[in-house]
This record gives C-alpha cells, sequence and structure tokens, in this order.
C-alpha cells in the first residue's frame, strides 16, 4: 500500500513512521511513504503558502495553490505507476484531509482505507485550508478526536500506523491484527508475561494450567467484563447488531 503524505513538515512525518513495525514495513516492501512539502509548490520565491483570512479573524489560511499544485504532483506519479504496472482500470484515489470536524477515526475505517493501493492524507495547519481546494480534492474528512491539534501530522500518523497494521504482512503474526481490542466490538484481555510473581502478585493460575479451553473462556469473560467497566459504549453497539 502507498500512503502520500501532503504536508508542510515531511521531515516529521518519515521521522515517526520510519521506526519499529511501520520502519520494518517500510523497509521490506508491505509499505510505502512518500512525504510530499506543500511547500515546494509554493509558486513564489518566499516559499509563503498561507495568507490572511478574508473577512477577517485570527490566524493564517493555507492558500490553495500550492496544496492543489502538491496534489496534481502526488496524482501525476500515481498514474505513471499504474501505467507501468499495467493497470487497465485504476480505482478513483482517496484523499483524507485530517481535521477535527471529520468523522472520529475507528478500526473500522482503518481496515477499510487499508483495501486502498494508494491513500493520500492532507495535513492542515495554522487556521486550516482555503475549503475552494478541500472541495475540489478531498474524499474523506477523518479527525483523531474531539480535540484540536496544531496540525494534521500526528493525527496521519495515527492513521497511516492504524491502517498499516492492516496490510497483509506488516505484523509479524497475522492473526495479531485481528484477535485484539475492538474485534467484535470487545476490548482485549489482560496479558502476562514473566515473571510468574511480580512484588507479590501472581500471574492468573489459569494462564500457567495449560488447558486451552479454560483459558480461552477466561478471557471471554475479562474481555466481556473490561469492555462493561471501560466502554459500555461498544457492549450496546454489540447488543443493538444482534437484535
Ligand atoms: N481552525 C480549524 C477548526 O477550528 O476546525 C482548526 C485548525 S488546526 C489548529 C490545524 C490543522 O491541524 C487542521 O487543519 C488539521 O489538519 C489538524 N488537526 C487539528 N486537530 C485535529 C484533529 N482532532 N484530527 C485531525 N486533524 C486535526
Amino acid at each position: 500500500m502507498h500512503f502520500h503524505i501532503m504536508t508542510l513538515f515531511p521531515e516529521m512525518v518519515l521521522a515517526g513512521l520510519n521506526t519499529s513495525i511501520i520502519g520494518r514495513a517500510v523497509k521490506n516492501g508491505y509499505i510505502f511513504l512518500d512525504a510530499v512539502n506543500i511547500r515546494d509548490y509554493a509558486g513564489n520565491k518566499h516559499g509563503q503558502v498561507d495568507d490572511y483570512p478574508y473577512g477577517g479573524g485570527a490566524g493564517m489560511v493555507m492558500q490553495p495553490g500550492p496544496v492543489y499544485r502538491a496534489y496534481e504532483h502526488i496524482k501525476n506519479q500515481i498514474d505513471l505507476r499504474q501505467q507501468a504496472e499495467g493497470v487497465s482500470e485504476p480505482k478513483p484515489v482517496r484523499v483524507a484531509y485530517m481535521t477535527p470536524q471529520g468523522r472520529v477515526f475507528n478500526q473500522n475505517m482503518a481496515k477499510e482505507l487499508a483495501l486502498q493501493e494508494d491513500l493520500i492524507l492532507l495535513c492542515g495547519h495554522y487556521e486550516g485550508i482555503d475549503e475552494r481546494v478541500l472541495d475540489m480534492i478531498v474524499t474523506d474528512h477523518i479527525s483523531v478526536g474531539d480535540y484540536v491539534l496544531t496540525g494534521g501530522e500526528l493525527p496521519a500518523m495515527v492513521v497511516i500506523d492504524a491502517v498499516s497494521r492492516m496490510v497483509p504482512g506488516v505484523l509479524s503474526n497475522a492473526d495479531s491484527g485481528e484477535y485484539e481490542t475492538f474485534h467484535d466490538n470487545l476490548l482485549e484481555y489482560p496479558q502476562y508475561t514473566r515473571p510468574e510473581e511480580f512484588m507479590g502478585k501472581r500471574v492468573p493460575e489459569v494462564l500457567l494450567s495449560g488447558h486451552h479451553k479454560n483459558i480461552e473462556a477466561w478471557r471471554r469473560e475479562q474481555s466481556l467484563q473490561r469492555t462493561r467497566e471501560r466502554r459500555p459504549d461498544l457492549l450496546k453497539i454489540r447488543e443493538e447488531r444482534e437484535r
């Protein structure tokens, strides 16, 4: 899967993602990261990409021209690659604008986006981006939660990390991405590792028993109990689905 990040701070996104599991997935060719600096498309020698908002008000707004030109560059690159790969019917490429005004990101959205061959993520800064270019290129508005950040780079990194985990080959154990928190609208059961006793607290005996059926039942119960206590809203979704 190819991620194309439109940003004013490409080094921030690449430094954050080229480490650990996602970094390994990039090295092994399961995912591709391409960070495009919107400032390279400023079209003026000062590299200016923002200006005062029409109608007044605080802060600066990112201008439509540089964003559109950066998008065109990415789109051309994708078209050329697809031609080289002999793709006969290219799918329209999704452009996700990171914005607190978007749909709040969740695991189902990560799974669905992981089906795309290419995904463009647009990161805003300052007061945001001129609405006209958003109308022209954006297909999805994604928020990482009901709070306002200074830029779209951290949200884009969150989305790329969660989506990448759903791309086959990225996680070494194929199962570990499927059966964890949010699978079936449940939180995962508690996990333990060595030592058997830590500061007087023992690992639950059932996990040491080697009795797989009992372990499975215990984990299921823990999962339900934890979800009931911490995320009753998820249980409600399960109940409604079963009705
Ligand atoms: N003035 C905008 C508003 O009130 O909706 C907020 C702009 S915010 C300071 C600057 C940029 O950060 C946004 O364009 C967006 O890309 C990003 N951003 C901030 N909070 C976000 C969130 N919760 N989820 C996704 N992106 C966010």
